[in-house]
């Protein structure tokens, strides 16, 4: 059902049915299901950071959504027709032409027969710049070590037949630092011209509103102000890299006409959402507790009580405080509508509603409460889970492995770390702490657990996972930790971590097996660091 998890192909193969479909009998209703196909696409584009293609995507839904009208304006006038035609081609073409898109790839390793291989396949991000520009050096050999692979160009030239870079990092030249710096903005038209699909960076972007316009109007992506440092530009890269499959958003509605039920849930799977309903209010909780949703529809009359009281109910328990309400009524008096969102509503959406936009208030309103979930998740510095966030986790997980009983728990401890902050300074600090966090995540499977224990210790959890495997894994990253420059103000400084480990069935709770762990990590210490030791358990 949900469109989300079809791929690329299947999506366009039904938008071009759906389209000749349309041709052929003219109805309302099929270019709806039309319009329908090509938001799924765009959406499944936007996760894959396929810009270009995006681009092309929300233009045609645009001109589509402005021939929407109702069932006495169909079939649309030969003229529109054809411009959709001309448009759709376009990007039908686009997707024919790169059938396996670059799909960010996974983390690597995702069977735990092979869990020293490699990222899944090198990704290649182009760097235009100046010949021998500092930056393009030191990024290119930083991205090599994090499985990139890294071509360097003077200049925008049109790609071979290979698969089109995930990203473009372009590093304009000095002079280039004014506004208007045609030369730039006419070398990124360029770039976009060329590479439709690729994730443009725009380096050393002056800190104006005219330059950024300038700029992303021309097709940047992101614009990394002058005042950053190539380090940046990394980051987000490994970020872009990262953007795997994502959750399926849920919503529960809570509507007591059986009609109404049917119409919202078929708009939400249309779209992707996953939908769960009930006609009573009272199941409210237990339900919520059961499905956790991302967000819930809330009809404002039913039986028993109203969506506003449900929803100030509902905000009394702790959980469910900030899950996004959206209200469904008919009703168009201002005052009741202010009164609801007082009371803890998030939107108010007018019945019947547009399935578009139905869907996407629902998808905005899940994405905010998401991002805000996962910033009392994570660290703000590696983006991994903080410290309350992994012992929860670790919690569930080991939970889950009972039945194989395999589990490894590893902390991580970087060498001698003050010394680095008191001889290069704080940030450089960072940045090491960085570089390790990126590192594991670029070399652990995306079911293991990876959080920041504290300051420069890190907590890693490998489910299913033999325990001779898991040192050889943990070995082949502290080799490859310590091999990695990290740059300051002179030069490149090398850093190494110490690693304990401890193991079901040794250790049989959460907090043993981090005890432990943590126990094994001291020994290392004490053995003259940069190695990875193992819990012995005492008889
Ligand atoms: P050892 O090999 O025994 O682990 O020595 P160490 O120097 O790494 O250990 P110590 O615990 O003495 O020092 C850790 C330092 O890490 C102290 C603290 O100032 C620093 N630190 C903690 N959090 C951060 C951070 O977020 N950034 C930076 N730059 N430094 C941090
Ligand atoms: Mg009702
Ligand atoms: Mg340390
Ligand atoms: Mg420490």
């Amino acid at each position: 059902m949900p469109s989300f998890s079809h791929t690329i192909p299947q999506l366009a193969q039904t938008l071009a049915q759906r389209w000749e479909n349309y041709l052929k009998c003219g109805d309302f209703e099929v270019f709806v299901e039309f319009a329908l196909s090509l938001n799924g696409l765009s959406e499944q584009l936007k996760r894959l950071h396929l810009a270009g293609l995006v681009r092309a995507c929300q233009e045609l839904e645009n001109l589509a959504l402005s021939l929407f009208g109702d069932e006495s304006t169909h079939p649309v006038a030969p003229e529109h027709s054809k411009a959709i035609a001309q448009q759709l081609g376009v990007i039908l073409t686009e997707l024919h032409r790169q059938e396996a898109p670059a799909t960010p790839a996974r983390r690597i390793c995702d069977t735990p027969e092979n869990p020293q291989e490699n990222w899944q396949r090198p990704r290649r991000v182009l760097i235009i710049s100046q010949h021998g520009h500092p930056w393009s050096i030191s990024l290119a050999e930083q991205l090599r070590f994090f499985g990139f692979t890294a071509d360097t160009r003077h200049e925008a030239s049109p790609p071979g037949n290979g698969e089109p870079p995930l990203a473009i990092v372009f590093i304009p030249d000095e002079a280039s630092a004014e506004p208007h710096a045609d030369n730039t903005v006419e070398q990124i038209g360029k770039l976009r011209n060329c590479f439709p699909t690729s994730y443009i960076y725009c380096l050393a972007v002056p800190l104006n509103l005219e330059s950024i316009v300038l700029r992303q109007r021309a097709g940047a992506d992101a614009c990394i102000p002058a005042t950053n440092t190539a380090g940046d530009v990394l980051s987000r890269i490994l970020d872009l890299a990262e953007t795997g499959e994502q959750d399926v958003h849920r919503v529960l509605v809570v509507e007591d006409s059986a009609t109404a039920i049917a119409h919202i849930r078929r708009s939400l799977s249309q779209h992707g959402i996953d939908s769960m309903a009930i006609n009573d209010p009272r199941k409210l909780l237990e339900t919520a507790a059961d499905y956790r949703p991302d967000a819930i529809l809330m009809d404002m009359y039913m039986p028993f009580c109203t969506g506003v009281e449900v929803t100030s109910a509902l905000r009394q328990i702790p959980e469910f405080q900030a899950l996004p309400v959206i209200y469904l009524s008919s009703e168009t008096d201002i005052v009741q509508q202010v009164e609801a969102l007082r009371l803890g509503g998030d939107q108010f959406l007018t019945k019947p509603v547009n399935p578009i936009i139905l869907a996407s208030v629902v998808k905005t309103k899940i994405e905010r409460y998401r991002e805000m979930l996962y910033a009392g998740r994570h660290d703000s510095l590696t983006g991994l889970l903080n410290h309350a966030t992994s012992k929860s986790q670790l919690k569930t997980m080991l939970h889950s492995v009972s039945a194989t009983g395999k589990l490894v728990v590893a902390m991580l401890d970087i060498d001698r770390f003050k010394l680095i902050n008191d001889n290069y300074g704080h940030p450089v600090g960072d940045q090491v702490i960085r570089s390790l966090a990126w590192l594991l995540r670029g070399r652990l499977r995306s079911s293991d657990l990876i959080g920041r224990y504290g300051g420069e210790e890190f907590i890693i959890a490998l489910p299913n996972l033999n325990l001779e495997r898991a040192i050889s894994l943990l070995n082949q990253i502290r080799e490859d930790f310590g091999a990695l420059p990290h740059a300051h103000a002179h030069g490149a400084l090398h850093a190494t971590f110490s690693c304990g480990i401890a193991a079901l069935p040794d250790y049989q709770t959460t907090s043993t097996l981090i005890q432990a762990a943590d126990d094994a990590l001291l020994e290392a210490k004490r053995n003259g660091r940069n190695r990875v030791i193992q819990a012995v358990k005492a008889d």
